[in-house]
């Protein structure tokens, strides 16, 4: 599944190549991609018919083209989906399924825009007056590497919560975009345990793993993301590579770059959790309180 550092690849690819360019003609290939839009495929290709692109924006995982009517066209790439840009003559992909044709620009040939996905959990929305922020999305948080991300805010309304630190940098009400594999990466540089409730953690340990997270994330960019599934290709048909710097996720045997622990693998939320044992040590039970414990023979005996 692509994780936010594909996203922002193929945002930015989006930016080079498409924004500045109009939406001649729209073909949807298969219905599924676009059934959130109720009126149907046809009226979705009326509508962006003749708009131009003024600009690709991101919020977490979500993509959305802005139109110069005051609209969006707004992309979820779900497992499999796939933002190209192709010139009109290249052979259709196998699992095209919505085409737009951008006509020449100031080019010489007709270039498309094609969202190609095999298993269809994506998909493309018409976003009423969304060129700024779809309301669809409006209540996802920003991402770490948004400007506009209030670390501050961030860090204090994690420190308020009991669940553990893993499982609220996957919460996209608190952060955007730290997927499964990030946030095993951020917790590894940050030397904390998943399980480690967020209420118990240092304002530092938070800070920690926002860096990790970012370092990471970062790091992912500048390679062209990773790529876990040979289906993710990104706006220009290259495959990342950043699968062969991670220190902790797939890891599972092999020695800690750290302290040379092998890497753990736990089940975590119908996935995995890798980490080491040693950096990153599991949370002690508490101990009973005396009250507690006091209740618990009164109630045995
Ligand atoms: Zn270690």
């Amino acid at each position: 599944m692509p994780e936010l550092p594909e996203v922002e690849v193929v945002r930015r690819g989006l930016e080079a190549h498409v924004v500045g360019r109009r939406i001649e003609q729209v073909e949807v290939l298969h219905p599924r991609p676009v059934r959130r839009h109720l009126a149907g495929a046809e009226d979705f290709a009326a509508l962006l018919t003749g708009r131009v692109m003024l600009a690709a924006r991101r919020r977490g995982k979500y993509l959305w083209v802005a139109l110069d009517s005051g609209d969006a066209v707004l992309a979820h790439l779900g497992m499999s989906g796939q933002l190209l840009v192709q010139p009109a003559t290249a052979p259709d992909e196998r699992h095209l399924r919505v085409r737009f044709n951008l006509g020449p620009g100031a080019g010489p040939a007709d270039l498309e825009l094609r969202f190609v996905d095999q298993r269809m959990f994506g998909g493309l929305s018409f976003a009423e007056g969304g060129a700024e922020l779809p309301t669809a999305i409006a209540h996802i948080a920003r991402d770490p590497l948004d400007p506009g991300f209030d670390e501050a805010a961030f860090v204090a309304r994690l420190r308020r919560r009991t669940a553990g630190v893993k499982r609220l940098l996957l919460d996209q009400g608190l952060v955007s975009g730290v997927g499964n594999i990030y946030a095993d990466e951020a917790l590894w540089l940050a030397r904390l345990h998943g399980d480690r409730p967020g209420n118990r953690l240092r304002r530092a340990d938070v800070e920690r793993v926002l860096a990790g997270a970012r370092q990471v994330m970062l790091q992912a960019l500048g390679q062209g993301g990773t790529s876990f599934d040979a289906l993710y290709v990104n706006v220009n048909g290259e495959s990342g590579y950043f699968e062969r710097s991670l220190q902790a996720y797939g890891q599972e045997g092999r020695p800690c770059a750290r302290c040379d622990t092998p890497i753990v693998r736990t089940s975590f939320m119908n996935r995995s959790s890798y980490f080491c044992p040693t950096c990153q040590p599991r949370p002690r039970q508490r101990r009973p309180s005396p009250s507690s414990t006091t209740a618990a023979t009164t109630a045995s005996g």
